[in-house]
């Protein structure tokens, strides 16, 4: 028992703090051998010696399967883009982040996690990824951040109810929260490009570094950006009022940084009534 402990300890301290599979995996077991019937020669038939045209046809081959793309091809980046291009609406985008098997988190996702609040919202909020919480009720910023969120929008009287349309970069939880790798950012920010385009907000807010690089394509940092307005380009001209601002998350950690934060929500607010005269 106590080497159990021991055990499940140094997993916690390495920061495996969740199982992904039902049973254990031993990745450095010997495969075993494949079954005999997927080896063995086919048995000479009598029909084998019968005149050709009354031999039995051979089965016809199957056809040709595309063979598996390996999940870190770009080519997977060029399929999720191509999707998400031809979604005419919100649902058949979410219906195509659904059913896409591409990328490698939703393997290990107990959830895929789309959206939530109100789509056509006057705002919408794009986070970074999932967390625990998020996965397991497959809601975006439903933990401790979004709740949050939701206080801060709540101050210049916006709520999902009406108020607010709010996604992330990704669409699966990370297992362990590790970062996601290049291409599956790349998979999840097409369809974020669709989710913006569909969307049409009238105000763009990107909370966090991650989602601040990404959907602006940057290298600045989040600091340097915060709280300056920029645009995001639509595919027809239309431009975007867009704020970078602080993650609650970071937020949390950084209390003093709420000051900042709350400079954001006003210039939101007014940004919103000066688009509204
Ligand atoms: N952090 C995010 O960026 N998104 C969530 O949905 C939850 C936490």
């Amino acid at each position: 028992m106590d080497g159990i402990a021991a055990l499940l300890r140094w997993y916690v301290d390495q920061g495996v703090d969740e199982a992904i599979g039902e049973v254990p995996v031993d990745r450095f077991a010997t495969p075993p051998p494949p079954p005999a019937a997927a080896i063995a020669m086919p048995a000479v038939a009598p029909a084998a010696r019968a005149p050709t045209a009354l031999r039995a046809q051979p089965p016809a081959a199957p056809p040709m399967a595309r063979a598996p793309v390996p999940l870190e091809s770009p080519q997977l980046v060029e399929d999720a883009r191509a999707l998400a291009e031809s979604c005419r609406s919100l649902a058949e985008l979410e219906a195509a982040i659904r059913g896409f098997e591409g990328c490698a988190l939703k393997r290990t996702a107990k959830n895929t996690v789309f959206a939530d609040g109100t789509p056509g919202a006057p705002v919408m909020i794009v986070g970074e990824a999932p967390g625990a919480d998020e996965d397991r009720v497959g809601k975006p910023f439903v933990g401790v951040s979004g709740q949050l969120m939701d206080r801060m929008m709540g101050a210049i009287g916006l709520s999902r109810d009406g108020g607010f349309y709010i996604t992330n970069i990704l669409f699966w939880r990370p297992p362990g929260n590790r970062t996601p790798t290049t291409t599956e950012q790349g998979m999840c920010l097409a369809f974020t490009r669709r989710h913006i385009e569909l969307a049409r907000p009238k105000v763009l807010v990107l909370a966090g570094g991650v989602s601040v690089k990404a959907v602006l394509d940057t290298t600045e940092g989040i600091t340097r950006l915060r709280g300056k307005w920029t645009t995001y380009p639509l595919g027809d001209g239309t431009q975007i009022p867009t704020l970078p601002t602080f993650h609650p998350a970071y937020l949390l950690r950084t209390p003093a940084s709420k000051r900042q934060s709350w400079q954001d929500l006003l210039a939101i607010d007014r940004k919103l009534k000066e688009l509204a005269s």
